[in-house]
């Protein structure tokens, strides 16, 4: 509870790493800095302490990336089960600090639906993705089945970062990500990657198709809410088929406060978007957890508005 608002708040991309799942990718994604391991690996003491200092009654864990979008093989199923029910058992041992996102093996796009079904049943707030599976984007018609069962079940699904293809890679930071490794990531390379998956869900007509669909971005909306109004208005010029970018974003997105505090952006989103669509976040332990809650003290918006945002917001989004 924040001193200044008398309000829970909940955290909603705070991350974990799940031994088995990371050691599939340790090295690859450039993760070595000890402090930020270990603070991954915890599920307790640690992570409950840096929240208590912060203020932070809840967070709603995900994987951090890449997750399970990198799995390939014939185990991808089985193995996000387990990572499932081992996030189950952390949950169910602290079921008043933590909440839960699932992690989806979405290289077999039926499975991921059923484990979307499985895991909310288990009382998980839905699901998160990160970045492409196999190099494809989300909007290709093989994935449609998670998007059904995501609307069936009426839980969001939260599309985080991960890193580019490797010929983006190559052929947009090369010359800078020896420098400035971050450029790939979260200073810009995550943005282009996750903000381009968002605007073609909407191209491909997955919220014609699933009209009650929610989805969640981190990042205050990955620059979306800033360009949203060039975006709709560039897509409509003559030539192109009918199409509300503005209706489907606004309608379907929500986005959170996660490692972007910064008062003109959010109040760009909140002009755009509207305050009930905009949900507190961190990003721990990438970022830290007393920044963001010192920054919602100081935030230019009304003592109401606040509190939607720390979890008025999630607590109708979750049915919490
Ligand atoms: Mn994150």
């Amino acid at each position: 509870m924040l001193r200044t608002l008398k309000c829970p708040v909940i955290a909603l991309e705070e991350h974990y790493w799940d031994n088995e799942l990371a050691a599939r990718f340790v090295g690859a994604e450039g993760v070595r800095d000890p402090e930020m391991l270990k603070r991954l690996y915890d599920v307790g003491e640690l992570r409950l302490s840096e929240m208590d200092e912060a203020g932070i009654d809840m967070q709603i864990l995900s994987h951090g990336a890449p997750s399970a979008q990198k799995l390939t093989g014939t185990d991808a199923v089985d193995l996000t089960r387990r990572v499932n029910d081992r996030l189950q058992a952390v949950v169910a041992a602290n079921p008043t600090r933590f909440a839960a996102f699932a992690a989806l093996p979405t290289s077999d796009p039926k499975a991921a639906a059923a484990e979307l079904e499985r895991t909310t049943k288990l009382g998980f707030k839905g699901a998160m993705i990160h970045g492409l599976t196999n190099g494809v984007f989300l909007d290709d018609k093989r994935f449609w089945p998670i998007f059904e069962r995501a609307q069936a079940l009426d839980v969001p699904l939260y599309l985080h970062p991960s890193v580019p293809l490797p010929a983006v890679m190559d052929a947009y930071y090369k010359e800078y990500a020896k420098d400035f490794p971050m450029v790939v990531r979260a200073a810009w390379g995550y943005t282009v990657e996750t903000a381009t998956q968002a605007i073609r869900l909407v191209l491909g007509g997955v919220f014609d198709a699933y009209p009650r669909l929610k989805v969640v971005l981190g990042h205050l909306g990955e620059t979306l809410p800033f360009l949203v109004w060039r975006v709709d208005h560039a897509l409509a010029r003559p030539g192109a088929k009918t199409l509300s970018f503005r209706e489907a974003f606004c309608g379907h997105f929500y986005i959170t406060t996660s490692g972007n505090f910064s008062n003109p952006a959010l109040l760009c989103c909140v002009m755009e978007m509207g305050i009930d669509r905009i949900l507190f976040a961190v990003d721990w332990p990438f970022v830290a957890n007393k920044p963001a809650a010192q920054w919602m003290e100081t935030v230019p918006l009304c003592d109401e508005d606040k509190i939607k945002i720390l979890s008025g917001n999630a607590k109708h989004l979750f049915r919490m």
